[in-house]
């Protein structure tokens, strides 16, 4: 991710070095213990961290992967979504969304956002054919979308729900963890996610029996045991080390969402411009705030002028997913979704992470406020 040339940075768009200083003892104490050890892959530190996510979430069958990317893949597979099949999906999201159903040969068939830029499941319906396997609704921001009405949209047309609920770690609808309420779900542990490993990694979260059985020999070359393929595979285990570190970051996991969803009612405190929208949670959304994201009036003078005054912030995302030179095959065109083609112009993402202190925010918040003279 392109961070913006600054000379002088007063407010940085992350700080992952902090998080390396404060946490350092206990991670140099998980790199220890790991290679110490002797064993690097699949040995039980991993299924003690499944099971710990297990015990978080509340699903039956946890399995630590290579990446969200990965873990989404491997629950289209495992769903049986292939080749001429479609997937309802949205065009808000980072592209991996996408490029999963792409690349089990599928087409994804985008429906608009809401102004809380998740899925609208209002227009669910008019989009499935014979040809639709399954409903793919992204938890943008870790925001959980409109689940009840997806599922039962997904009943009636007999369709399988499959979240992308990468950035669902810590993110609740009505008490249920993001990413349970389908078939199966896919979280990402990339670093720049509120659980992040030091590196890349994921997981799939499911209540299936038989989708458990799938992705775990499929994540394992299709090994059953060591002599014995029952089908080809790939490799994509969650590494020892990161399965050590992650379990140790699973701990603090719930104090980092309360700073982070600390740091957004802070900013929308303080933030009077009418120009600037932080979208809010219903009642029953409890959000992990991956992202502070607002949408706002003449975006990229905004961008600029916090330049000027040393603060970084970034565009999630210019493109909406349909409008991407990749998906130029499956036939959209500029205007087909309007709602995501207009945040795309005006979205922007603040400074957010746990180490943001309230001056920082005053101090974004005060810049804004003069920008549109507020
Ligand atoms: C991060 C992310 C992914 C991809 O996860 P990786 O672990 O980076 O492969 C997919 N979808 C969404 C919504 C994400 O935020």
């Amino acid at each position: 991710m392109g961070i913006p040339d600054m000379n002088d940075v007063k407010v940085p768009f992350i700080d992952l070095k902090q998080r390396y200083i404060e946490e350092k003892e206990e991670l140099l104490h998980c790199v220890e213990r790991v290679l110490e050890s002797g064993h690097l892959v699949m040995t039980p530190e991993l299924a003690e961290f499944e099971n710990d996510v297990s015990i978080y979430t509340g699903a039956k069958h946890c399995i630590g992967l290579n990446s969200g990317t990965d873990a989404l893949m491997m629950s289209l597979m495992a769903a049986g979504v292939g080749r001429g099949d479609e997937v309802i999906t949205t065009p808000i999201s980072f592209v991996a969304t996408s490029g999963a159903i792409a690349h089990v040969g599928a087409k994804p068939v985008y429906v608009d956002v809401g102004p809380d830029q998740n899925i609208d499941s209002n227009l669910i319906a008019a989009a499935i054919t014979p040809k639709t396997k399954a409903i793919m609704p992204v938890h943008w921001i870790g925001r959980v979308a409109d689940m009840s009405k997806i599922l039962e949209i997904a009943e009636r047309h007999n369709l399988v729900v499959l979240e992308d609920s990468a950035q669902c770690m810590g993110s609740y609808l009505d008490g249920q963890h993001g990413g349970t309420f389908g078939l199966a779900g896919a979280i990402s542990f990339h670093p720049l996610k509120n659980l992040n490993a030091i590196g890349d990694g994921g997981l799939l979260l499911t209540n299936d029996d038989d989708v458990a059985r799938k992705v775990r020999l499929y994540r394992n070359h299709g090994l059953a045991d060591r002599d014995n393929c029952v089908e080809y595979g790939v490799n994509s285990r969650l590494d020892i080390l990161n399965a050590e570190v992650l379990r140790f970051r699973l701990k603090r996991l719930d104090g980092i969402i309360e700073k982070r969803q600390a740091n957004v009612a802070l900013y929308r405190e303080m933030i009077r411009a009418s120009e600037v929208r932080i979208p809010q949670d219903k009642s029953n959304q409890k959000t992990s705030y991956v992202m502070c994201l607002s949408l706002c009036e003449r975006r990229d003078e905004l961008q600029a002028h916090l330049r000027e005054n040393g603060i970084e912030s970034l565009v999630y995302y210019g493109c909406p997913l349909h409008l991407q030179p990749a998906a130029q095959k499956f036939g959209y065109k500029a205007g087909d979704l309007p709602v995501a083609e207009n945040q795309a112009g005006h979205v922007l993402a603040f400074p957010h992470h746990q180490h943001l202190t309230p001056d920082q925010i005053e101090y974004v918040a005060d810049t804004i406020n003069g920008f549109y003279g507020a």
